[in-house]
């Protein structure tokens, strides 16, 4: 066996092309996507082991789409502040980064030709869970001569070996706690056997911010108060572990104290991973209650959502739900509405309800909203749309647009759960539209927390 086939049978690599190695190949590709951070970054770690082992170079290709169907300047700013961070780090490390412009809606001919004038030994993904197997197929298809292997690097535990959809976080949970001791490790950062020598031409921190100049990209959502990259990642965890870890578990719940870790843009774009975020909480000084109820969040819901992604295609609908909740909300769809808003309204904040209002608020002037009242955002979109399955259409759209964490496996589960009763159950009883999906009222959430503060907080 050689070394290679003993690091393909870490059960975190995909092998999708068996092509052999060729002998003429220079170095091995990452084509980054979803980690995008050059620190505990199991995909890179494994194109710098395979790199080692063949005594060649690495080199890691970011394509940036010139007209993004759904990312804004939001998304983009923030991506490219940390895109200019890992650049530097990676090089720091002696392993080279490309990132080319890419025009039309995939970076795959950029990414063909790229390997056409640099032939990689083998070439490196990062795993994306709503990626399908005819897309991986594609994808192998790009560059022939050399094997394509991707990498789990964003969940602790590999989440093929799951298998299938599982049902909740009950069935989800023992599943993952299994496994930890096995993935639940730190990655280590590997030192680079033979630099990449560069070439001026090949891309370098400069070229990712000026490529930003040249994207065309919705401008009428503006930057969020967020500073990208790793290092500022790292910082909100370390901010995290001193102030607001100790008490987690009471004041998760509670917008007003702003309770919890706000890390979820940064595990979003891959800047950070969470085998840094979950073992830094895991060895913390604070009570095991706040820990174990952190660790349950980051690794059994975020890890649930990711499942969901990955074995129910139908994700970003209504038809992702499970059959009991499908009929309730059916045998509930001609009810009343007592208010109905348009998504225009709703984007605008213009409801007659002011803690809607001010989540709402809060999503579109900050870029993030807290997640007790994200719950309550997208029931309140289901009661006061014309169907359940536009509600979920809109709940999808404004967050992906506004959101800087948009776009992501915990948002499409999240807004599954709220309208589709995923990972939940059917509640009595029965309510005009909602059915047996579970119920949240203006007075019931507001009593929960200081929600007078908060709405003048985020009042217009
Ligand atoms: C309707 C709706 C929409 C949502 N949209 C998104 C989204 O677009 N992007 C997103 O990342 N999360 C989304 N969530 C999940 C959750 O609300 C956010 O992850 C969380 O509020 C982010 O804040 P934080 O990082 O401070 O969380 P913390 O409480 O500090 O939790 C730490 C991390 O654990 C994970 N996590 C926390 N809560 C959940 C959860 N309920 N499900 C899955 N993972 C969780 C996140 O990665 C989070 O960053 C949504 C939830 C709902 C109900």
């Amino acid at each position: 066996m050689t070394a290679l086939d003993r690091l393909a049978l870490d059960p975190r690599i995909t092998v999708h092309a068996r092509a052999g190695i060729d002998p003429r190949g220079r170095c091995v590709v990452y084509r980054m996507r979803r980690a995008q951070r050059a620190l505990d970054n199991p995909a890179l770690e494994t194109a710098i082991a395979v790199a080692n082992a063949l005594e060649q170079p690495v080199v890691v290709f970011f394509g940036l789409l010139e007209r993004h169907p759904m990312a804004n300047l939001r998304h983009f700013s923030f991506m490219i502040e940390g895109l200019a961070e890992t650049a530097r780090e990676l090089m720091k490390r002696r392993i080279g980064f490309v990132a080319r412009l890419c025009p039309g809606l995939s970076s795959d001919s950029e990414f063909a030709r790229f390997c056409a004038d640099w032939r990689p030994t083998l070439v490196i993904c990062d795993e994306a869970p709503g990626r399908s197997v005819s897309q991986w197929q594609r994808e192998a298809t790009l560059y022939r001569s050399a094997p394509l292997w991707s990498v789990d690097a964003d969940v602790v535990v590999p989440s093929r070996l799951l298998e299938k959809e599982q049902f909740a976080a009950r069935t989800i949970r023992p599943r993952i706690r299994a496994r930890l001791d096995q993935f639940l490790k730190p990655v280590g950062n590997r030192e680079v056997r033979v630099p990449w020598d560069g070439r001026a031409d090949l891309g370098s921190l400069p070229l990712v911010t000026e490529l930003a100049d040249q994207l065309h990209l919705d401008r009428s959502v503006a930057p969020a108060h967020f500073q990208g990259g790793t290092a500022a990642a790292l910082t909100a965890l370390r901010r995290f572990l001193r102030d607001r870890l100790c008490g987690y578990a009471d004041n998760r719940n509670h917008p007003d104290l702003d309770g919890t870790s706000r890390l979820s843009p940064y595990l979003h774009f891959g800047q950070i991973g969470p085998h840094t975020v979950a073992l830094t909480v895991r060895d913390a000084d604070a009570p095991a209650r706040d820990r174990e109820a952190f660790l349950e969040e980051l690794v059994v819901r975020r890890e649930l959502a990711v499942n969901f992604v990955r074995y129910n295609p139908r994700f970003r609908s209504l038809a992702s739900a499970e059959p009991w909740a499908q009929r309730t909300l059916s045998e509930h769809a001609r009810d009343r509405r007592a208010y109905l808003y348009s998504e225009r309204q709703l984007a605008d904040a213009e409801t007659h309800d002011p803690l809607w209002n001010a989540a709402q608020r809060q999503m579109v002037i900050s870029g993030w909203m807290h997640g007790y009242l994200r719950m309550y955002w997208a029931k309140k979109i289901l009661e006061w749309s014309p169907s359940a399955a536009e509600a979920y259409n809109i709940c999808v759209r404004l967050n992906d647009r506004y959101e800087l964490d948009g776009r992501d496996p915990n948002g499409y589960a999240g807004i599954a759960w709220a309208i589709g009763g995923k990972h939940d159950r059917a509640w009595g009883p029965e309510r005009p539209v909602y059915g047996k999906i579970r119920y949240m009222s203006f007075a019931s959430t507001s009593r929960k927390f200081n929600s007078r503060a908060y709405i003048e907080q985020w009042s217009g």
